[in-house]
């Protein structure tokens, strides 16, 4: 039987070379750069000021601001007039989107707003809460250090800097970034199609009466769900029943898609004809069988270059199969140059004890304690109870040996979408 890790091996090494293409920046969301991209101006692309106020020339405020120094800054109430500071003559006004026309001399100021071009001549500015302006002039009730609450060209990117990397995953402040240097388009990698296909003669779809003996598919839609998450998109490929011409028929189906993922009958139960269907469709098999728990019967088979994975029809085993295999070949297969969810260390706040021979995959909950990750227990383990799936913020990943562990041992676990927070049921700050 092969271990998790190779079996990992033989999965990625079906996973196909990834496609690029190009889609508007509204689309891009999501997606895995197929490109570096370049900043074609710098970002802010000139000077500009930080605050609605008057540009000035420090050294014309060094006598200001007595009697205010015990002001909050952040104290944005009108104030008083103060007894001293030394007035300005306003030469002009620069709302975003002009472009200051007069250099300041001596003794000038420039009426400026937040993301105006500076003046030439000017090197700070005075928050507007810290002036008093009358008829054409203001008075400067705040020293200003040289550069102060001014945005230099290129601090934040420079010319031609590469803001975003291939194979990076773009994030919505990824798009803005793009959109800042004036991108309208991203190459991204083309995102694979799955096909879905449960099986079982139990299986019925939700919203249907249930026979005796009969359950609703949960695979399927768990299925798609994941396949979402993972990028791609996912095609329900049906139910089909447990006999081969059935099987057979719908892996022809589902090979349309880039990829083929199969619940139920990978078994060796009398009606497990899943093995059976990929191979009378020519399917060269890659591994049947996997090292893990749950989920040791796990295929995956090549029908004509199109790879197949059949998961267990356990519920639990079927989504900690994805998960392990058929999620990373996505990632790979959309481009991503770092396909594998994310593994932090926790404490383990139970004993747990398993035998050896096979990995486990043991759904846990995470809080924080003292600074540290704890991980619980989400649940009964059984391959076939979701509850303890549904709740579970990781899965704590024990290796092929024997494990007798303590409570307040460190364990890795991998997580499932983002790590909870402490404070997910209340805003954190003031
Ligand atoms: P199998 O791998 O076909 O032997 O199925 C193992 C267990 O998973 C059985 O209890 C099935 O009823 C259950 N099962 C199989 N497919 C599904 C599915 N699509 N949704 C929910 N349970 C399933
Ligand atoms: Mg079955």
């Amino acid at each position: 039987m092969l271990s998790v890790r190779d079996a990992l091996a033989r999965s990625l090494a079906t996973a196909p070379d990834p496609i690029a293409e190009t889609v508007v920046i509204d689309q891009a969301y999501g997606r895995v750069l197929a490109e570096n991209v370049r900043a074609a101006s710098p970002l802010p692309p000139w000077d500009n000021s930080a605050m609605d106020g008057f540009a000035v020339r420090a050294q014309d405020t060094d006598l200001a601001g007595k009697g205010q120094a015990d002001q909050d800054p952040c104290d944005t109430r009108d104030i008083s007039p103060p007894i001293e500071g030394p007035w300005l003559t306003i030469v002009e006004t620069v709302a975003a989107g002009q472009t200051p026309q007069i250099e300041l001399q001596a003794g000038q100021a420039t009426r400026i707003m937040t993301g105006a071009p500076m003046p030439k001549g000017a090197d700070s500015v005075v928050m507007q809460e810290r002036t008093r302006s009358e008829a054409g002039r203001v008075q400067i009730h705040e020293a200003a250090k040289a550069g102060q609450h001014v945005r230099y060209a290129g601090e934040d990117v420079q010319l031609d800097a590469i803001v975003l990397h291939q194979g990076q995953t773009i994030r919505p402040a990824s798009v803005g970034l793009a959109a800042a240097v004036g991108r309208t388009h991203l190459k991204v990698f083309k995102q694979p199609t799955v096909g879905i296909i449960s099986t079982g003669d139990e299986i019925v779809l939700p919203g249907l009466p249930l026979g005796p003996g009969q359950i609703y598919s949960s695979n399927t839609p768990a299925l798609m769900g994941l396949v979402r998450e993972a990028g791609a998109i996912p095609i329900d490929c049906g139910i089909a029943r447990d006999d081969l011409a059935a099987t057979r028929k719908a892996f022809e189906t589902a090979a349309k898609c880039d990829l083929i993922v199969s619940t139920g009958g990978v078994s060796v139960g009398d009606f497990d004809v899943v093995k059976e269907a990929m191979s009378g469709l020519g399917a060269e098999m890659q591994f049947w069988k996997v090292r893990m728990k749950p989920g040791k019967p796990l295929a995956l088979g090549l029908i004509k270059q199109t790879p197949a994975f059949g998961l267990p029809g356990n519920p639990v085993s079927c989504q900690v199969g994805f998960l392990q295999f058929v999620r990373p070949w996505i990632r790979t297969a959309m481009g991503d140059t770092k396909p594998f969810l994310p593994v932090i260390q926790a404490r383990l706040a139970v004993p747990y004890s398993k035998r050896a021979g096979r990995c486990e995959f043991v759904r846990v909950t995470l809080h924080v304690e003292d600074g540290m990750w704890v991980a619980n227990l989400s649940g009964h383990q059984g391959s076939g109870n979701q509850t303890s799936m549904e709740s579970a913020h990781g899965l704590m990943l024990l290796s092929n040996s024997e494990h007798t562990l303590s409570a307040g041992e460190s364990v890795p676990v991998q997580l499932l979408g983002n790590p909870p927070g402490q404070s997910n049921d209340g805003y954190p700050w003031e």
